[in-house]
């Protein structure tokens, strides 16, 4: 059975009318990425990293998949095919196109983390700082459950394995300047894997990818797997 690994970047996302941040210099809906992603932006103002993930939780639950995402939903059914599917995304397009195993190594926009005992609570309509964690009763710990910069993606030992074993590497909509997701296609490749990129822009300088196929993903990806 063939095992194919497959990594998804914001791209995907772009075309449900979701923003990427590296297309637009540095700023996610119009904020500073470092303010509302990274630990030292949570230290500094946690209360306007609530806030952001807030506003941005209602336009994430508007969104609908694309032919992209519904493409790897179908092709997950496939019987002649492993698949294994990260995504650095944090909206929830993939489950709501139906796929079933979706690895979320940055994190899950519907939950929030109590950093004082780690428990993973579903988030209500709203999260604050200075709510009370309903496992330990800890008040001023939670964080939204979402891998900013300066912490440790999920799932890597996981993930480790599925690059090692993965016949076919395929990144979606992702610009490899994210670690270390950016490093995922050199160890697929190492270990002996084919690699594709499916991205609207070339990636100079990138010996890693055996086949970067331009264009919109929910034009060019579909075909492309059911071929596979
Ligand atoms: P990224 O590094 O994954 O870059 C986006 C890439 O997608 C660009 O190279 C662009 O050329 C390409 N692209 C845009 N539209 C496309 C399309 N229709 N088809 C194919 N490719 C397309 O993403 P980023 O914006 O730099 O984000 C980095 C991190 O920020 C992510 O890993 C994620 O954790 C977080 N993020 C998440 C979301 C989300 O959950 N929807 C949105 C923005 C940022």
């Amino acid at each position: 059975m063939k095992k194919v690994f497959i990594l998804m970047g914001a791209g995907i996302s772009a075309e449900s009318g979701l923003k990427t941040f590296r297309d637009a210099n540095g700023l996610w809906e119009n904020f500073k990425v470092e303010d509302v992603a990274s630990i030292e932006g949570f230290e500094k103002n946690p209360k306007q990293v609530h806030e952001f993930y807030n506003m941005l939780r209602p336009q994430m639950d508007k969104a609908l998949p694309n032919a992209a995402h519904i493409a790897i939903a179908d092709f997950e059914k496939r019987a002649d095919i492993s698949l294994y599917l990260v995504t650095q995304n944090v909206d929830l397009l993939h489950e709501k196109a139906g796929s079933k195993n979706v690895r979320h190594m940055h994190g899950r926009i519907d939950e929030t983390v109590c950093l004082k005992c780690g428990h993973v609570i579903k988030t209500p309509e709203k999260s604050a700082f200075d709510d009370v964690c309903d496992k330990c009763g800890a008040k001023g710990y939670l964080k939204p459950n979402i891998v900013f910069f300066g912490e440790m993606p999920m799932f890597m030992d996981e993930i480790e394995n599925e690059l090692k074993s993965c016949d076919v590497f395929v990144a979606v909509g992702t610009s490899g300047v994210v670690y270390p997701a950016a490093g995922f296609v050199q160890e697929a490749k190492y270990y002996g894997a084919e690699t594709y990129l499916f991205n609207l822009e070339y990636i100079e300088n990138n010996y890693y990818f055996d086949h970067q196929i331009l264009g919109k993903a929910s034009e060019t990806l579909p075909a492309f797997l059911q071929k596979l």
